[in-house]
């Protein structure tokens, strides 16, 4: 999949990470895909609920 930013004129290199977020006081683990170059957050997903 590619996704060009025709903003910024480069192609998005894209980049996965897990980050721990919490909502409503409950933590939660996030899969988030960005744009190593710009930093531009591409898509975000939920993943199961981290243990506490
Ligand atoms: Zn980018």
């Amino acid at each position: 999949m590619k996704a060009v930013d025709d903003k910024k004129g480069h192609t998005h290199q894209q980049v996965t990470v897990r980050v721990l977020g919490q909502q409503g006081g409950v933590p939660y683990e996030v899969e988030r895909t960005l744009c190593g170059e710009c930093q531009e957050i591409i898509s975000e997903r939920p993943l199961r609920r981290a243990a506490a």
